[in-house]
């Protein structure tokens, strides 16, 4: 491998987020030397603020997105299998009556209008059914079960609603730990020989000759790289990367749209989630999150202004309290609310009209004018191993010794264990340090898998795990994230590499940062 300072790495990823480490793994393990550099932590942006599903998209049918589902719908299980730890399926319990309407403009509620003019304004029972049935064909499950109808006067899952919903579908889709899903790729894109900056923003990008010069700013200064080709994985900041860093004039346009989230305290007692269909056409998921909180959303809003400044609104909080409230028994009122955040999509602007309507597809475009620039619109968590599939088949042509597709197959760092084992894990991760409590067990097992035997190393007794920060959050921990995880700040630790930040007290973060900023 050819690494950058001592010639031309093939290539420079900018930025750190699911697109971009997703791509700088799959580049590394087909030989390709990389370097990627990422302004702040991995995942700071959008990568983080997901409602965290590996998911076909249920609603997107409704716009023919028939391609994206079933991508979506295969990977499901694939990604399931290589990351058993941060990944889990969840059952989705789709509560409906007769009365609903829906104010939705999508191809689907058009061609009803027209076939059935009377049904105007109405998702029937029949509808769903057929979707769903859809959603369980198009992307062949092995792993997942099927749909089935649940009566809520019987069912647990009614208990929490309203007593006019007394039918519902429960249909699979899965859960991923987001942001560790961007540090576990990038750790593997390392352990395969790529260079991974983070606190590292590219200023400026330009080509010379048959490669790019790229000029970042970061812990060491001002440095040039060279590269054969340049990634343009910047999220949000895809156009101002074309725009203001390679100073490239292109009619490509992302549309920035917000979503955001609000947690809860628990407000149910059973495992499932709920997928509520809003009167204005929209859905959100109330989801069991970290033991003792529900998640709630999301919302979509053109966003303008920087995307780092992203904020859960007042209107957009009291927006899906009203909706849940709509379902729930008990109204979700603000004061059950614990926390909130937002993120930016970075669609690719295909002229829709509604944030809601703008494609959730990837587009990867070429500019082969001179050296290779990639740049990457759009986009899931959930594609982001076959958006890195399609971006290095895009640049095969520039690196004909580059090997083939690998990555369906590898686990990530600590996920080599089968997708049905947590249990048993937990089980052996108790029976070698019995000092620990279950609860604190099963975290470390849920974010680390079999690497979190190494985590704890020799440890006889809770004492030799060093420091208690709180919430089980011990010194040996933060060792282990800020050595491998690239960690810097309390913040990558109790927002991103975990979610202790809930549990946690300020004083307690507080410290916690005191403390990261004398270990390092
Ligand atoms: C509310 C919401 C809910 C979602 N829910 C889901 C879901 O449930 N399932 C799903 O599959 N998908 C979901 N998505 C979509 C998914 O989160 C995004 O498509 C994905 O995270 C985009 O990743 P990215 O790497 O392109 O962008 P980002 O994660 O934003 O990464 C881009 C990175 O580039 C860095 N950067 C920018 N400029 C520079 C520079 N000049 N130098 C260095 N670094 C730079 C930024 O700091 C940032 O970290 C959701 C999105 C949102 C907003």
């Amino acid at each position: 491998m050819t690494g950058p300072e001592d010639g031309i790495a093939d290539l420079f990823v900018i930025g750190g987020g699911i697109n971009g480490c997703g791509i700088a793994r799959d580049a590394a393990g087909r030989g390709l030397s990389v370097v990627l550099a990422e302004r702040g932590d991995l995942a700071q942006a959008t990568s983080s603020a997901s409602t965290k599903l590996f998911h076909g998209g249920l609603r997107y049918l409704e716009f023919f997105e028939f391609r994206l589902v079933r991508e979506s719908l295969e990977e499901r299980e694939t990604l399931l299998v290589a990351m058993p730890h941060i990944s889990w399926p969840m059952r989705f319990v789709l509560p409906w009556h007769p009365g609903m309407r829906f104010d939705s403009d999508t191809p689907t509620s058009r061609l009803l209008a027209r076939l059935m003019p009377w049904m105007k304004g109405r998702r029937p029972a029949w509808l769903i059914r057929l979707g769903l049935f859809l959603y369980d064909r198009l992307g062949g499950r092995r792993i997942l079960p099927a749909t089935r109808t649940l009566d809520l006067a019987d069912d647990p899952a009614g208990r929490p609603l309203k007593p006019e919903f007394r039918k519902a579908w429960e249909y699979s889709d899965c859960w991923v730990e987001d942001s560790r899903l961007v540090v576990l790729n990038a750790r593997d894109a390392e352990a395969r020989g790529a260079r991974i900056m983070t606190a590292t923003r590219v200023v400026g990008a330009e080509r010379a000759g048959d490669h790019w010069q790229v000029t970042v700013e970061g812990p060491e200064g001002r440095q040039t790289h060279r590269a054969r080709a340049l990634v343009n994985a910047a999220g949000p900041w895809v156009a101002e990367v074309i725009g203001s860093v390679a100073r490239i004039n292109s009619p490509e346009r992302v549309r920035l749209v917000r979503g955001s989230h609000i947690v809860t305290r628990r407000l149910y007692e059973h495992d499932r989630c709920y997928f509520f269909q809003g009167g204005d056409g929209r859905i959100i998921f109330a989801i069991p999150y970290e033991g003792t909180f529900t998640l709630i959303g999301t919302t979509d809003q053109d966003h303008h202004g920087d995307p780092a400044e992203a904020r859960c609104t007042e209107a957009e909080r009291d927006y899906l309290l009203a909706f849940a409230s709509r379902y729930f028994a008990r109204p979700v009122t603000a004061e059950d609310v614990v926390w909130s955040y937002s993120g930016v999509r970075p669609l690719y602007d295909d002229g829709a009209s509604s944030a809601t309507q703008a494609t959730r597809d990837y587009v990867l475009s070429l500019d082969g004018d001179g050296a290779p620039l990639l740049n990457v619109f759009g986009g899931k968590i959930t594609t982001y191993r076959r958006l890195a599939e399609s971006a290095l088949a895009r640049l095969a042509p520039f690196f004909p010794a580059a090997t083939g597709d690998w990555t369906a197959r590898v686990p990530l760092p600590g996920g080599d264990f089968p997708h049905d084992g947590v249990a048993a894990l937990v089980d052996r991760l108790l029976r070698d340090y019995p000092f620990l409590a279950p609860g604190h067990a099963r975290r470390l097992i849920r974010a680390y898998g079999t690497e979190a035997f190494a985590l704890l190393g020799a440890a006889g007794a809770m004492a030799d795990l060093g420091r208690d920060f709180g919430a089980t959050l011990t010194e040996a921990e933060v060792r282990w994230l800020m050595t491998r995880e690239y960690a810097r700040h309390a913040e990558d630790v109790v927002w991103r590499r975990t979610k202790l930040g809930l549990k946690m007290s300020a004083e307690e973060i507080a410290a916690l940062e005191a403390w990261m900023a004398t270990a390092g």
